[in-house]
């Protein structure tokens, strides 16, 4: 029996995302999924596996909210960032009639996730300089109801300008919600839009402890939007979405000494950032590194070097942004530990 024959037909094309960690490499440096570099210390708690857990843990919703600076209403909390953006599409999106809109180059996930579901994509490439083209996407509104923009921007690191956000939030009114996916904001704090929700219903913003909380491998995320968007998400969400484990963890990494935690590993990362950028242009194989608001920096090395595989053969463990950047030897670095940093510089020297 071929049981590919019984696979809905829009799965059967599919294949699977190619995550940083799908990837493989047998690296002792991993600078390729934007993760901090050191794991942070917990305990258990809980101790009531025999029970189902809280369905929206309160204490992190009470956290988050006073983090964020919402109301408890305005939150929801999901298994990462992820499953939220595939909230958003199951609970606005018809299948086969509905399109969702994003603006490569960005994030792979909004992609996939339309795809999984049946729901159908329209891209707007961003402007030369990775801003939005917002005449053209007022053009191709027809049938949106989700148009997702990340900012800080994976994987070219630039912020989204404020200005055409609101612009874009006025284009939307009435017909589309317009997600910002802030998976980086902790590394640019002063540019979240999360104070604009009281102005635009239709504004949802996404967040993540996967990244300034270095909580990857706890699956936390959060999407804060106003009170009917998070009530048609809690009608979608699967009954349980975190283990006792996780919201025991992530109400610990929300605590007080947990958030300035996280804001001295942001400072120092950022120093870190800074540091790296400048060896790095000094290189003669670096042509280009972008300016970067988040955690990891985007380089144009020189076009006949192969950069990704010489580091990659070295046990340096990067991520290959040129196709969907849609130039050759783009290539995304997670800012990592000061000795990670220096294992690339020594690395990138060495190549003749
Ligand atoms: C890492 C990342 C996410 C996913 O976050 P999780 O909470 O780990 O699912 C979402 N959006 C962007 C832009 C990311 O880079």
């Amino acid at each position: 029996m071929d049981i590919n024959q019984l696979v809905r037909k829009n799965i059967q094309k599919l294949t699977p995302y190619q995550s940083a960690r799908r990837i493989g490499g047998n690296g002792d440096v991993w600078l390729n999924a934007n993760e901090y570099p050191v794991a942070p210390h917990f305990e258990l708690t809980e101790q009531t596996l025999n029970r189902y857990p809280e369905p929206q843990p309160e204490k992190v919703i009470q956290r988050y909210a006073q983090y964020a600076g919402v109301q408890p209403d305005q939150l929801i909390v999901s298994r990462g960032a992820d499953e939220a953006i595939e909230l958003l599409m199951r609970a606005f999106c018809e299948p086969e009639k509905d399109s969702i809109l994003y603006c490569p180059p960005t994030y792979g996930m909004y992609q996939v996730s339309a795809e999984t579901l049946g729901i159908k994509t329209k891209t707007v490439p961003t402007k030369a300089d990775w801003q939005l083209d917002l005449k053209r996407i007022e053009q191709h509104l027809d049938s949106v109801k989700l148009i997702y923009v990340c900012s800080p921007n994976n994987p070219t690191g630039n912020l989204i300008d404020p200005e055409d956000i609101k612009a874009l939030l006025n284009i939307a009114n009435n017909r589309a919600l317009v997600v910002i996916d802030e998976a980086y904001i902790e590394f640019s704090p002063d540019s979240t839009v999360v104070s604009w929700l009281a102005n635009y219903p239709n504004l949802v913003v996404l967040r993540t402890l996967s990244k300034a909380f270095a909580l990857a491998g706890l699956r936390c995320g959060f999407t804060i939007a106003n009170k009917p968007v998070i009530d048609a998400l809690q009608k979608v969400i699967a009954p349980y979405p975190l283990a006792t484990p996780v919201a025991d963890i992530a109400a610990q990494a929300l605590s007080k000494d947990g958030i300035n935690a996280m804001k001295l590993h942001v400072i120092n990362l950022n120093k870190q950032k800074e540091k790296f950028a400048n060896s790095l242009a000094q290189l003669s194989v670096v042509e280009k590194v972008y300016p970067s608001s988040s955690n990891y920096l985007c380089v144009k090395f020189q076009d006949n070097k192969d950069v990704f595989n010489i580091l990659w053969n070295k046990g340096i463990i990067l991520r290959d942004q040129s196709k969907s950047i849609g130039e050759n030897n783009m290539i995304r670095i997670t800012i990592g530990t000061q000795a990670e940093c220096e294992a690339v510089l020594s690395a990138l020297k060495a190549i003749k």
